[in-house]
């Protein structure tokens, strides 16, 4: 009954949505995260709908379909992973692109948001921008013609397929390759240290060298420099790297 009504809403809301701006649900319980958040989206150009546990987040969501959900980990009176495993059984929230927020000493467990269908995480305490720049990373995934694509540049990335094109020509890469692109792509213009890019691409459990980094750049930058795509992946002294189309 309500998942119908949600639905309804939903195609409705679809058809306004598309000549406005984004909607974005905001469930955290912590009062000074949501009006920093909520401010600072705001000025973005998204609307912002604020939910301080789980059963007002619901009512927001009854009452308004958001386009993306920034999603808390601990909550008064349930999880967010509770929260997203519920919300990706509804057909109507099914493709609705879900962050989590999480805090430090919670996240080992990011790896069971991200099989729960959270599409990222976002670790605590988190600066605006990062956060911003999460949010237009997987909102331009979700609009895609295709979703399991990302398009940056010349470079098209088929997830499903684990392939890589470059002006629509097929490159051939290893897996870590792969997916350390993938991660590039959907987090650009962000500066990630070795240590973070092994933590997200190769996964903490894994023990691996921080240099191991450096000689899969140096192989990823091989492969893109004869398509002019390697100035792309950019060493920033001292800290890390950065992938972004503007160089
Ligand atoms: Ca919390």
């Amino acid at each position: 009954m309500l998942d119908q009504y949600v639905e309804k809403l939903h195609s409705i809301q679809t058809q306004a949505q598309s000549m406005s701006s984004k909607r974005i649900l905001l469930v955290e319980d912590e009062h000074s995260i949501r009006e920093m958040v909520s401010f600072a989206l705001g000025q973005e150009g998204y609307v912002i709908d604020e939910a301080e546990d789980g059963s007002s987040a619901e009512l927001q969501i009854a009452n308004n379909l958001p386009d993306l959900i920034l999603l808390d980990w601990m909550l008064p009176d349930t999880s967010g992973l509770e929260l997203l495993r519920r919300w990706k059984r509804k057909d109507a929230l099914q493709e609705t692109p879900v962050i989590m927020l999480t805090a430090r000493v919670e996240e080992r467990d990011k790896i069971d948001g991200l099989d729960s269908g959270a599409d990222d995480y976002i670790t605590k305490p988190f600066s605006v921008k990062e956060l911003t720049a999460r949010i237009r990373a997987v909102l331009r995934r979700g609009t895609g013609s295709l979703e399991n694509e990302v398009v940056i540049g010349p470079i098209k990335l088929d997830l499903g397929a684990h392939r890589a094109y470059v002006n629509e020509e097929s490159i051939n890469m290893g897996p870590t390759e792969f997916r350390l692109l993938e991660f590039f792509m959907t987090h650009t213009d962000r500066v990630y240290s070795r240590n973070q890019l092994l933590d997200y691409v190769w996964g903490r459990n894994m023990y691996v060298e921080e240099r191991t980094v450096d000689v899969h750049i140096v192989r990823l930058r091989k492969l893109l420099k004869p398509l002019n795509c390697d100035q792309m992946i950019q060493t920033v002294r001292g800290y890390g790297y950065r992938f972004s189309a503007k160089t």
